[in-house]
């Protein structure tokens, strides 16, 4: 028996089972804000009765604690900042553009959607970073 052969055979025992080895996305559990690994437990709690950013701490069905490291989620504030861009600055540029509104009342437009939507794109920045990490780092 060959020595490379042997010490394949010896750590495989060791290994920590994964769901996936390799870099995948489900795009139905990015949309659905589920599990990248099990693609079943939800990542946040339910809407009604608690806030809408209540985040579960480990998934419910798989068990994958979601939050790596302390500050694991700071690099979801640019997808957040991202997705907030991509959903005002259209409505922004519609508005100065072909309504001929002035940059007033688009500020006020853009703000009161920006307050309306943030927790909306918190959830999807959160759903995001966590899909996009695990492809990268599958645990
Ligand atoms: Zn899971």
């Amino acid at each position: 028996m060959s020595k490379h052969r042997l010490r394949g055979r010896s750590n495989r025992h060791l290994r920590p089972k994964r769901y996936d080895a390799g870099m995948s996305v489900s795009p139905l559990a990015l949309l659905t804000g589920k599990c990248p690994r099990c693609c079943r437990g939800r990542i946040f709690k339910p809407v009604w009765g608690r806030t809408i950013m209540s985040m579960n701490p480990d998934c419910p069905n798989c068990g994958l604690h979601f939050e790596r490291e302390p500050g694991y989620f700071v690099g979801a504030m640019y997808v957040s900042y991202t997705i907030g861009v991509a959903l005002v600055l259209p409505v922004a540029l519609v508005l100065i553009l072909l309504a001929g509104w002035g940059v007033v009342p688009v500020t006020i437009i853009a703000i009161l959607e920006t307050l309306v939507l943030m927790p909306l794109a918190f959830r999807w920045a959160r759903v995001f970073w966590l899909h996009m990490d695990f492809a990268f780092f599958p645990r």
